[in-house]
């Protein structure tokens, strides 16, 4: 009997090391991907991402998405007027298409497969007359057991995606899909409601009074402190005189941004007034006096420059205060405007203080 002669050691180590190396570098452009599906600001970007730079990296032959219309916030989304402006072929509401999706990924479980070898409805539904990829793999977008569409990658390799493989970083893709349509779809509507400001994507003052009072009722109900931050520009009417207005509104854009890295994603930042910002962040005085300096410190560090490639110092006055709330709603939203009228009188103590300061009134600690 003849054996094969055993892979030397040193082979099956390299060819270990190469297997590594390619699911790093396939993991990293997944990141890539993500980021910029998570960061999309409107849904005509994300769809850029999912139907463009997905298949170009991935080299995939089709994407196409299913969503459905009913899942929440999508309904908005996805009226016919909308979806005929976009004029997005892969981008489908058909029932016909959930029911075949619903069929294939039974159990809530992805699909792998030849669409060639499906019946001739079920390959419509999902692949129209376009081209049909050689193999396909369907992933149900859902968020615990609701499921808001289907994402469908098609490949002109027979092989790329066959029953049995592993899907876990597909599925985990997929997932990270569903937060990001769920996000895109929040921006969306408020942009609708006319709740966002324009120059800096940042929510506006109504938007925030709102979500004030929806924060103060929670932290009442769980007994948990709540505090703002009232931000500041200092000086700006001298960065317009000085640079014009255009770079006036560049820089707003950069503050605020500046502002959105140093909270916590699930923390409210709003444009509370022209050169004025507010945040709500959960925790007590202490962890926004913590924030507020990393704000401050953020913003003195930004580097924005001018249309001369001079840099532009910019800094910013906050004021802190916080509160333990309880009682009614209706007392918690007393004391929701008594907090940020202290954060915007602690703001201007720290102008009076210098600038470029974070104030906090000491006086009013006993109440909180
Ligand atoms: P202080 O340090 O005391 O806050 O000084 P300041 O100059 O920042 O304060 P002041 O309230 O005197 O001026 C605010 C300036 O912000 C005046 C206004 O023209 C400018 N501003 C407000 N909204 C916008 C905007 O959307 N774009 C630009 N470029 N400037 C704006
Ligand atoms: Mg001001
Ligand atoms: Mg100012």
């Amino acid at each position: 009997m003849i054996y094969p002669a055993p892979t030397p050691l040193s082979e099956r180590l390299r060819s270990l090391v190469d297997t590594v190396q390619h699911n790093e570098r396939t993991l990293r452009r997944f990141q890539d991907v993500e980021l910029r599906l998570i960061g999309a600001q409107d849904f005509v970007s994300f769809l850029d991402t999912l139907f463009g730079h997905l298949p170009r990296e991935f080299s995939l032959s089709a994407v196409s998405l299913w969503l459905d219309e009913r899942a929440p916030m999508l309904l908005e989304l996805l009226e016919p007027a909308a979806l005929r402006a976009m004029d997005r072929p892969n981008l489908k509401t058909s029932r016909e298409a959930r029911r075949v999706a619903q069929c294939l990924c039974e159990g809530g479980q992805p699909w792998l497969g030849r669409p060639r070898e499906l019946d001739e409805v079920s390959r419509r539904a999902f692949f129209g007359d376009a081209q049909v990829p050689a193999s396909a793999i369907l992933l149900p977008l859902a968020a615990g057991h609701t499921v808001s569409g289907y994402l469908c990658l098609g490949s002109d390799d027979a092989n790329r995606f066959a029953q049995g493989m592993a899907t876990d970083i597909l599925e985990r893709f997929a997932s990270i899909v569903t937060a990001s349509l769920d996000n895109v779809s929040h921006r969306e509507r408020l942009k609708q409601l006319g709740m966002t400001d324009p120059l800096t994507g940042l929510s506006n003052r109504r938007y925030f009074d709102e979500r004030l009072r929806e924060e103060l009722v929670r932290a009442a109900r769980y007994g948990v402190p709540l505090a703002c931050l009232f931000i500041d520009v200092d000086s700006f009417k001298r960065i317009n005189d000085t640079y014009g207005h255009q770079t006036g509104d560049r820089a707003l854009a950069a503050v605020a941004a500046c502002v959105r890295q140093q909270v916590r994603l699930g923390d409210t930042v709003a444009r509370y007034g022209g050169e004025e910002f507010a945040a709500l962040v959960q925790g007590d005085r202490a962890d926004a006096q913590t924030v507020a300096e990393r704000v401050r410190v953020a913003v003195e560090k930004l580097h924005l420059l001018d249309d001369d490639g001079e840099r532009i110092a910019l800094t910013v006055s906050i004021g802190v205060a916080a509160r333990t709330v309880s009682g009614s709603p209706a007392e918690a939203v007393a004391l929701g405007r008594a907090m940020m009228d202290e954060a915007d009188r602690a703001m201007y103590q720290a102008k009076h203080n210098g600038r470029n300061r974070v104030e906090a009134l000491l006086g009013e600690t006993a109440r909180d």
